[in-house]
């Protein structure tokens, strides 16, 4: 666990500081005397899970949120049986906050049961005022509830919560604030995300982020590499470096930088030997960017380039400021720069008024870009959007229909483009041991494609090399070359 202060050298003495973290090191050791007055009255140690639900950034908090449990001295379970349970929510489609309402119905009958217990919301979902109304009147078991902006205060709102018999509501509108060197309990010892921007500013007509996670800003650059040479030292090899949309990355900085000249940076960085990062949006993809890649020696070659509809009229009105023609000009760039480069992305099926011409435009966008593999949804609407209140919604069947046929063409394509290495033995990070055998490790290629090949977990972290004896369609399976 990488942190920066010990909460044996706090006071209480005095009055909580005002400066962040600090402030919150003294809000994690307060905490600490109520879990151990807890566990002297149980005679037994406290619990926490934390549930995560969404993208990689809301992975990344949780596991701050983890990490400053474990601090206040709660052990970290993966179950709901725990004395203290928090969702870390998602709110990008519909059904993300149906699952929520769906776990806490199991949480509240869980909590009749022992009073004591402490339950906890927060993330995109708490940003929705309408969500937060309904948790008010329906859900008033919940004892703490906080948004995307001030995650970090999570200790000092824990501390309220603890001593309090009524809920603790904490919601930001927005924030010009950033505040990491939290304690974080990672889920890999040799791989780690790395936030380097937080906030949208695309509006992309459909979607809830830019209401959620607010304004982009980005962190300054000695930070996130004051950050990774940290990550380095204690055994990180593979960085993910996190944004809603990196590619604008420093536009906002007292002096800009751009995303390139951030990865040239954190490319000097000994012991990373590995970088990767997400999400690209296709309209600040430069020139520069490409070049940087091409030249990297750590830069993993795979880029997430999300789509969306491959019809330059959804586009504009999808508000994604790029065409079609544009879109593919920047893949044959990829294609050109980064030859064995992994292609992956978002599509969404049945946008408002999506017709058959522009879904034929989407299918066609996807035999040219030939995607390694691709997420594709259907459209969700999502309250406070302009495309909710759209006119002419595709009806269902039709959504279905064209999902299936998207479907069809994106797994045939990816299974041509996936097995593309068979034969070949490359360098592999070692992740896990085999779900289905354990006699087998799982590990990740450059192009973050999976190969399972008999070994041990004395290998955990390691880059080693592995023959690619058979593609499996979206997986390899290999062997080490010693
Ligand atoms: S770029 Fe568009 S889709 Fe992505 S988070 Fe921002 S608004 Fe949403």
């Amino acid at each position: 666990m990488d942190k920066k202060f010990d909460l044996d050298k706090i006071e209480f003495c005095k009055e909580p500081p005002i400066q962040e973290p600090d402030r919150q090191y003294y809000y994690m050791k307060k905490c600490r005397e109520s879990v151990k007055a807890q566990e002297a009255a149980l005679g037994r140690p406290l619990t926490a899970c934390v549930q995560n639900f969404g993208c990689q950034m809301n992975a990344r908090d949780s596991e701050k949120l983890r990490g400053i449990l474990s601090e206040i001295g709660y052990q970290i379970i993966d179950t709901e049986e725990a004395d203290f349970v928090i969702y870390n929510t998602c709110t990008v489609r519909e059904n993300a906050n149906l699952k929520v309402y769906g776990h806490l119905g199991t949480l509240g009958h869980r909590k009749r049961k022992n009073p004591h217990m402490l339950i906890g919301l927060c993330g995109c979902m708490m940003q929705e005022p309408q969500v937060v109304e309904k948790l008010k009147t329906s859900y008033r078991f919940v004892d703490l509830i906080f948004g995307t902006h001030n995650l970090y205060k999570f200790a000092e709102l824990l501390c309220l919560a603890m001593d309090s018999d009524r809920t603790i509501i904490d919601i930001w509108k927005d924030t010009d604030k950033i505040v990491e060197d939290l304690p974080c309990q990672r889920k890999y010892a040799f791989k780690s995300g790395v936030n380097i921007m937080f906030g949208c500013n695309n509006f992309c007509s459909y979607c809830i982020v830019p209401y959620v996670r607010g304004r982009e800003r980005s962190r300054n650059p000695e930070d996130i590499v004051n950050e990774i040479e940290r990550l380095a030292k204690d055994g990180v090899v593979e960085v993910m470096l996190l944004g809603q949309n990196v590619n604008s990355y420093g536009k906002n900085l007292e002096t800009p930088i751009t995303f390139a000249e951030l990865l040239r940076r954190v490319e000097q960085i000994d012991g990373i030997e590995r970088i990767r990062f997400m999400t690209s949006h296709p309209k600040d993809l430069s020139d520069e960017l490409i070049e940087v890649m091409k030249d990297s020696k750590k830069i993993c070659p795979h880029m997430h380039l999300p789509l969306q509809s491959g019809s330059s009229r959804l586009l504009k009105i999808m508000n994604r400021k790029y065409t079609k023609e544009q879109y593919l000009t920047l893949v044959e760039k990829l294609r050109a720069a980064v030859p064995d480069i992994s292609l992956t992305t978002d599509i969404i099926v049945g946008f408002p008024g999506e017709t058959e011409e522009d879904f034929q435009e989407t299918l066609d966008v996807v035999r040219q870009a030939r995607y390694d593999s691709a997420f594709t949804f259907i459209y969700s609407k999502r309250t406070g959007t302009p495309a909710a209140a759209m006119e002419n919604q595709v009806p269902e069947d039709v959504v279905k229909d064209r999902f299936d046929r998207l479907l069809e063409l994106v797994q045939q394509i990816s299974k041509e483009m996936s097995s593309r290495l068979e034969g070949q033995t490359v360098p592999v990070l070692v992740e896990e041991v085999n779900t289905h055998d354990k006699g087998y490790m799982t590990g990740r290629l450059a192009n973050n494609l999976l190969v399972h090949f008999p070994g041990d977990e004395a290998l955990l972290g390691k880059i080693v090399k592995v023959h690619l004896a058979q593609g499996k369609g979206f997986y390899y399976m290999g062997e080490m070359v010693q």
